[in-house]
């Protein structure tokens, strides 16, 4: 039986994708969002080749042109005197030999770009303000209940609830993500004014001993987003994200290069966040019945292959085929379920061992041997066998 009302708990990149691919194929669908408002941090994230091929497929290509920007090419610098130890071409060599484009663009307008095609399908009901706390399903019909007291009923759940999943945590009892040992601090600064190094049209990463810096150019140029990351024992405390303060860069990237240092200091003040970075390990099963987690809900990895966002959008479109292709919602979502899960528990475990890869100042063919992820970038989603 097809599902005549899909459910879809978190309003992020996933969640979203998941409604326009579901609505595409003809489906209808609400997505129920905890935050007052659909948005998206204030940062930037790198759209590879494997997830902008899917966005394409979902008829994006001509917005992200408009939102997003391509970088020419990604380069490695040493933190101390700013030397090239390593590149790679980008633009013209991932549509070369990839098909598809290598995206950087500001989270808010990706998620835009998913909102307002999501609106013009009109297949979607979308509301925000709605935290969901526990799910059931009985009899071939499912259900989320909300914080409020109220429920929504449905016939198919897909729980896109990010790394903290409530849902996740009502399906499978099982650890909390990890703390893997690394903190980001993450910010967006004006460009005007900034040394030609870091507002240049490429990606940048700053290699030092036990840190690194990833920045990029936003919005045609006239922002730059970093991600300072460094190795830290423990994370203590609530939550994962937390305010910081500048002084905390300028103590743990002392004697870095003038560029770094400027792009650090010109950090407008309360737009510093720090991030605790956590996993999991690779679940075997995330499909119960009717209810299916997708995202980082499924499969959460730390950012050291910028594969979390793509991974969400490629389990977004298979999701969707699969329910197409398969008449039993059921059997639908094991198959999804068994595409998904050697792919994804890869890429998290590499994304692990992949820690430390840009925090020595030696291992440049490492890096390239990295870099060079055909298996991750040549992987087409919108055409696998499911
Ligand atoms: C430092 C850093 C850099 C990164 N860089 C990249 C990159 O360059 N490229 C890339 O592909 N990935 C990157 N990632 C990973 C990427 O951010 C995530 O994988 C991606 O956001 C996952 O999308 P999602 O929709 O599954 O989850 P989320 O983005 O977490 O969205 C979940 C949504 O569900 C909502 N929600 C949560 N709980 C509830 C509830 N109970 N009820 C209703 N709604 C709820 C949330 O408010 C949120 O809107 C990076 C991650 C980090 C930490």
């Amino acid at each position: 039986m097809k599902p005549e009302r899909v459910l879809i708990v978190g309003g992020g990149i996933g969640g979203l994708t998941a409604a326009l691919a579901l609505g595409r194929a003809g489906y209808r669908v609400a997505v129920y969002e905890q935050a007052p408002e659909f948005s998206e941090i204030g940062a930037g994230i790198m759209l590879t080749p494997n997830a902008t091929r899917v966005l394409r497929h979902l008829g994006l290509e001509a917005a992200l042109d408009r939102a997003a920007l391509r970088p020419s090419a990604s380069v490695y610098r040493r933190f101390d005197d700013a030397s090239v130890i390593g590149d790679a071409p980008l633009a013209e060599a991932m549509e070369t030999a990839y098909g598809a484009p290598y995206f950087h663009i500001h989270r808010s307008d990706l998620l835009d770009v998913l909102l307002a095609a999501v609106r013009a399908q009109g297949a979607a009901e979308l509301s925000a303000g709605r935290m969901a706390r526990d799910c059931s399903q009985e009899g071939g019909e499912v259900t989320v209940q909300f914080r409020n007291g109220d429920a929504a009923v449905g016939d198919l759940l897909l729980a896109c609830d990010g790394i903290r999943s409530t849902l996740r945590g009502r399906l499978l009892a099982g650890a909390e993500p990890r703390f893997r040992g690394q903190v980001a601090w993450r910010s967006l600064v004006p460009a005007d004014g900034l040394p030609e190094r870091v507002t240049a049209r490429e990606s940048v990463v700053w290699i030092g001993r036990d840190r690194h810096i990833v920045q990029y150019v936003l919005r045609g140029g006239s922002l730059v987003n970093y991600v300072a990351i460094a190795v830290q024992d423990r994370w203590t405390g609530e939550g994962w994200t937390r305010p910081a303060k500048r002084s905390e860069l300028r103590a743990g990237f002392a004697g870095w290069h003038e560029d770094v240092q400027s792009l650090l200091e010109a950090t407008p003040a309360g737009a510093l966040y720090k991030w605790g970075l956590f996993d999991r390990d690779p679940l075997e099963q995330w499909v119960y019945g009717r209810i299916a987690l997708l995202g980082d809900a499924a499969h959460p990895m730390l950012p050291f292959m910028a594969q979390g966002s793509a991974m969400a959008i490629e389990d977004a479109v298979i999701l969707a085929r699969c329910v197409e292709a398969y008449d039993d919602l059921e059997v639908a979502l094991s198959r999804y379920q068994a595409v998904r899960r050697e792919r994804t528990a890869r890429v998290i475990l590499q994304s692990r061992a992949q820690t430390s890869l840009y925090q020595r100042l030696s291992g440049d063919k490492k890096r390239q041997r990295a870099a060079s992820t055909d298996w991750v970038y040549g992987f087409d989603a919108t055409n696998c066998a499911i």
